[in-house]
């Protein structure tokens, strides 16, 4: 690690508080817009349920206009804390009246824990620290590595900073429009000293011809999910067939992306064990306690079978 440890999940000298003073559970839960979809709540609360924890993880969809009202409330009725998701993390950020270092750095907070007695709410940003837990599971290290990002949003800041603080020797933003990749590189090369940052288009032939991890963190497969991914694994995959590159797709389900990438059998990871591994590490910054990992990601896979039967074969 050449940088403060992103995953950090607790607040120095902050003693997590779970219950008000009248013995309530604090409230907890995610603001979005929309929200509906939400698979949070599912693992959050099995979460709660594994310690023996009354608590009760909502969703409130909540417009842009309505979030500042929404939070003064939280604070009055003296909520644990919050996730936040599309389109609240940059507002998350502003609110902040302390960020932690990964916050500071991706410009996003998705995790906001109440602590008045410290200064209000503390901003983190847990996709950080959640992505790098996730890769192990891809086999990969990202030590002395080179990686390609494509897409230049808030997802691929917090992956540009999660690697680099993982040791990334080299990392390559490629993405649509180039001015959101240069402003990633001017943002987070000085404080990513020992990694080379640069960035590219969309055409592979200019990627570095090591790499090794392609990461795709753009919003096409949500957009557009009936069109092909723009840029072919094929193309991705670089030089050499033999050593395939790790894909990663950070959103889940059957993205082109992910559709493409298994067609062709080459290494794999969806989004699914980052959106677990975010939601331990915020679990973990509200109540100091160990998130049970494998029943959160058991409870999120039952949800999203459940899903699927509803929708009915074919669909
Ligand atoms: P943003 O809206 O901030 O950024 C989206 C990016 O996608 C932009 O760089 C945009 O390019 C690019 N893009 C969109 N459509 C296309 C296209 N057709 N071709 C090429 N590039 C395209 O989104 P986020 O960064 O917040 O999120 C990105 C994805 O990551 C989402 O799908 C989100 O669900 C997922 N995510 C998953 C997490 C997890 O825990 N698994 C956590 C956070 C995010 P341009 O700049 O040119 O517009």
């Amino acid at each position: 690690m050449t940088g403060p440890n992103p995953a950090s999940q607790t607040w120095p000298g902050v003693t997590p508080r779970l219950y008000r003073s009248d013995g309530s559970p604090r409230p907890v839960g995610v603001l979005g817009f929309p929200v509906k979809h939400s698979l949070s709540p599912s693992f959050q609360n099995a979460a709660f349920a594994w310690h023996n924890l009354p608590h009760r993880y909502e969703k409130w969809e909540i417009s842009p206009e309505e979030l500042p009202a929404f939070l003064e409330k939280a604070r009055r009725e003296d909520f644990l804390g919050l996730n936040l998701t599309v389109p609240h993390k940059l507002t998350g950020w502003e609110i902040s009246d302390r960020r932690s270092p990964a916050a500071t750095a991706t410009g996003a907070v998705n995790t906001l824990l109440l602590d008045e007695e410290q200064g209000g709410w503390l901003g983190h940003n847990t996709d950080v620290g959640g992505f790098l837990e996730t890769l192990p599971a891809g086999g990969y290290s990202p030590e002395g590595q080179s990686a390609v990002i494509i897409g230049a949003g808030g997802a691929a800041r917090a992956v540009v900073y999660a690697l680099g603080n993982g040791g990334a020797a080299r990392i390559t933003i490629a993405n649509r429009t180039p001015a959101r990749a240069k402003a990633i590189v001017a943002d987070l090369q000085a404080i990513l000293p020992g990694c080379r940052l640069e960035t590219s288009g969309l055409d592979p032939a200019a990627w570095p011809q090591d790499r090794s991890l392609v990461v795709n963190a753009t919003s096409q497969g949500v957009i557009e999910p009936d069109r092909p991914f723009p840029i072919s694994p094929l193309a991705m995959n670089g030089a050499n067939p033999a050593a395939p590159v790790l894909f990663y797709d950070l959103t889940y389900g059957q993205t082109p992306f992910i559709k493409a990438v298994r067609e062709n059998d080459y290494p794999l990871l969806d989004g699914l064990l980052m959106l677990i591994y975010q939601g331990a590490l915020a679990f973990e910054t509200w109540t100091g306690l160990p998130a049970p990992r494998p029943e959160m990601l058991a409870a999120a896979q039952a949800t999203l079978a459940e899903r699927q039967r509803l929708k009915g074969p074919g669909n």
